[in-house]
């Protein structure tokens, strides 16, 4: 091999290296931008572990490709936005993925923010006994990455990545993640709608289901009904609402005995928490139109007694 053929392959290697780490690099954003607690993302290296480059023929495209099979599979050391890196003795093919600088919620500034990388740190690694750990032939590393607001410049926020050979998963976060809660959402049940869509993102399904019911619940109490059974008090409800407001909008009766009966059955249908959250969305936005038009259109007033006996009690 002549010297011109030797640094053409060195520098197609520097090249498709570049390239690989760069998609870590997108997987983390997506991860880190997109993905909640507990969701994960795979790194997408398409073919390019099997494909050598043109100017590496025969011998040298075997070695090429095994070159990218193993930076792939092996530790990979990410380098926080000082392009600090912290592996030593990493093998020299061994893959160095940027931490992406990311939009994260800043709850200081109250929006959406830029946020760069501070450090990167890869906690299986401190230990020099053993700096590498494989669960079924996949290299097992937990980063841990800091993120400081270009707004307020604050207090870094920490966000645990493990990762499982390809598969990053999102393992912790310091603080918690912010989880907005639409401004109709009445303060005496806003937590509780919290709680179910931190659950639900975390794939929590049924308790998620479990607290979008306590939402309905809490809230009727919170509007004096208080029948015994939760399903009296809330057909008591819905038959206070002005006639025109239950022939348009959700009226909480049947969301609340949906979640009834998806909880009993123990499934946490997903879907079913979708649709029962955008429903219970758009009975507080009605209320608050119907309120803003006429604000008396939710005062107390006398009910006639339902012509219906209440439907079985979902609890
Ligand atoms: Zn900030």
């Amino acid at each position: 091999m002549s010297p011109q053929q030797s640094s053409d392959a060195e520098s197609a290697w520097d090249a498709r290296s570049a390239e690989l780490a760069g998609r870590v690099t997108k997987a983390l954003r997506t991860l880190l931008e997109d993905k909640h607690l507990y969701q994960r993302v795979e790194v997408d290296f398409g073919d390019l572990a099997e494909s050598p480059p043109p100017v590496a023929r025969e011998r040298l495209a075997e070695l090429f490709v095994e070159n990218c099979k193993n930076a792939i599979r092996g530790p990979w050391d990410l380098a926080d936005n000082t392009g600090h890196y912290r592996k030593v003795g990493l093998d020299q093919h061994g893959l160095r993925p940027q931490v992406p600088d990311v939009k994260l919620f800043c709850e200081r500034c109250n929006r959406l923010e830029a946020f760069n990388s501070l450090a990167a740190e890869d906690m299986l690694g401190r230990d020099r006994q053993n700096p590498k750990y494989e669960v079924d032939e996949q290299t097992v590393q937990v980063f841990a990455l800091s993120f400081l607001c270009q707004s307020c410049k604050s207090v870094p926020e920490v966000i645990l990545v493990r990762r499982d050979g390809a598969r990053l998963t999102c393992s912790g976060r310091a603080p918690m993640e912010h989880t907005p809660v639409p401004d109709a959402i009445p303060k005496p049940v806003n937590r509780y709608y919290r709680d179910a869509v931190i659950a639900y993102q975390c794939g929590q399904t049924l308790p998620g289901l479990f607290m979008l019911r306590t939402v309905i619940e809490q809230w009727v109490r919170s509007q004096r009904h208080s029948e015994e059974r939760a399903s009296d008090a809330i057909e008591a409800y819905r038959r206070s609402l002005p006639e025109d407001f239950r022939n348009w909008y959700p009226c909480l009766r049947k969301e609340y005995e949906d979640l009834s009966a998806d909880i009993h059955a123990a499934i946490g249908s997903a879907e079913l928490f979708r649709d029962a959250i955008r429903r219970i969305d758009l009975h507080f936005n009605a209320r608050n139109l119907f309120t803003q038009a006429n604000p008396d259109a939710f005062a107390p007033r006398p009910t006639s007694p339902s012509p219906h006996p209440a439907p079985p009690s979902g609890s």
